[in-house]
């Protein structure tokens, strides 16, 4: 019965709504309103989804901030297609395929200061629960094994592993799950509102928040703690940027107490903020970064976590027979994500993307602050080629008002964006041209003026 559906499902043209949607059990989604009204996409191509019911929408999330190169570009469908027909899966596990480490290679090459080793993954979620424990083996390996405290930040979102809950800051990530991991820690979340509204790139108040790090290390001592892990944009929980120099300021930190600094570049990575990560725009290189989603353009999952020389050298030291890092997955480095990550960065290089937000940058700041001043509009934020318009919560319904300018945007103004809460993000695939920059602020602001 299964096979009869897909192919019943392809000769209707991939737009068929589908006889029930019971069984599906949606992630992060409210299931009963949206299968009360759902928003089903049917097809992709460049900056553009059409729905089931044959409407264009306009991407202005990069799917959820990972379709970089914009959608089913020939070179990436190429790739996968001819991959699977060459080798379509070879273990990892004492044997290899030459793909993975051409791969590691390229991304070896693009990674900021000496991360040269990359360990794969399928997902953000699993990128940052291998981080972090790489952090912890890496201390236990140099004889350093009380080196266990992990340091997350309030409002922080790095995946759904149970390591990465622990370290993460929104509640209702955490409250469900129990205990979590225990020696955990939060520094504060750099959102000020009222410091820093609409602030234009990065914002000038708050870098004294990274003295929670020191207040922290005072606390538990610093022979306690092993990593600190930190978007360099906080992306799921709104859009929230790094204040002038704390990035900075947390690397010094790091550095004189022995503690390990991880950068969660799930989001900012591969050229959102015009480098090939956040590390080398803000000038800041930690010792691992986590990363997905654009390094496979979306459309086969994958991630990967860089580590410094350093950090990989202690592990080498044991015999030559013994296995380095008791860590992986069946699917690490696996020949259908390789082969669409690297045709993945080829289109990035041949097309320049990576600068494109920094050459774009100031007309999507100036498009992006033209929404300042409509109604319940409380703060605007942007980077690069990322941006988040804030609203004024409704009465005693916190996120009720971004939900139905999300709801809108998709719906009466055929683009999609992404909401949490109040807030509704934006992070266009980097293929993006001042048309399309136009018609998202025209939209959104009759869309914003329609839900006052
Ligand atoms: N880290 C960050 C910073 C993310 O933004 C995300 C996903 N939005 C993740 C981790 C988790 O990635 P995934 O959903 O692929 O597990």
């Amino acid at each position: 019965a299964a096979t009869t559906a897909l192919a019943d499902y392809y000769q209707q043209q991939a737009t068929a709504k589908p006889a029930s949607m019971d069984a599906f059990w949606m992630p992060f989604t409210a299931n009963k309103q949206f299968k009360a009204a759902p928003r089903l996409l049917a097809s992709a191509s460049g900056m553009h989804y059409r729905d089931v019911d044959g409407r264009e929408i306009l991407d202005a999330c990069a799917g959820l901030w990972c379709v970089n190169a914009g959608h089913a570009r020939p070179r990436i469908v190429e790739a996968v297609k001819r991959q699977i027909e060459t080798l379509d899966f070879a273990p990892n596990f004492s044997m290899s395929s030459p793909l993975p480490f051409v791969l590691a290679q390229r991304l070896a090459e693009l990674s900021p200061g000496d991360l040269n080793h990359v360990f794969f993954t399928n997902s953000g979620s699993e990128s940052v629960d291998s981080a972090l424990k790489i952090a912890l083996a890496y201390h236990r390996a140099r004889g350093d094994g009380q080196r266990t405290r992990l340091i997350g930040r309030e409002k922080a979102y790095h995946g759904v592993g149970f390591g990465g809950i622990s370290v993460g800051g929104l509640p209702n990530n955490r409250k469900w799950f129990g205990p979590l991991l225990p020696g955990t820690d939060h520094l504060r979340h750099t959102l000020d509102i009222q410091r820093n509204a609409f602030s234009q790139g990065l914002p000038a108040h708050g870098l004294e928040l990274a003295e929670d790090l020191e207040r922290l290390v005072a606390l538990h001592d610093a022979s306690t703690i092993a990593a600190v892990i930190i978007e360099p944009i906080s992306g799921s929980a709104g859009v929230i940027l790094p204040p002038d120099g704390y990035l900075q300021r947390i690397r010094q930190i790091c550095d004189k107490h022995g503690i390990l600094l991880i950068f969660d570049e799930v989001i900012t990575g591969f050229g959102r903020v015009g480098k090939a990560f956040a590390a080398q725009r803000v000038g800041v290189t930690p010792d691992i970064i986590t990363a997905a989603k654009g390094l496979s353009n979306g459309c086969v999952p994958m991630g990967a976590v860089l580590v410094s020389e350093r950090i990989h050298q202690a592990f080498a030291q044991g015999a030559d027979n013994a296995i380095d890092l008791f860590h992986g997955y069946t699917y690490s480095g696996h020949p259908l994500a390789c082969a669409a990550a690297l045709a993945t960065l080829d289109t990035y290089a041949e097309e320049n993307l990576f600068e494109k937000a920094i050459e774009l940058g100031d007309y999507w700041q100036q498009a992006i602050h033209s929404l300042k001043g409509l109604p319940n509009v409380i703060d605007i934020r942007n980077y690069g080629l990322i941006g988040a318009i804030e609203f004024a919560p409704r009465d005693g319904a916190p996120g009720t008002r971004g939900f139905d300018v999300f709801n809108d945007a998709f719906h009466k103004g055929g683009m999609l964006t992404r909401v949490t809460g109040d807030v509704i993000a934006l992070s266009p695939p980097l293929i993006i041209e001042k048309t399309h920059i136009d018609q998202i602020f025209e939209r959104l602001a009759d869309i914003i003026r329609g839900v006052a």
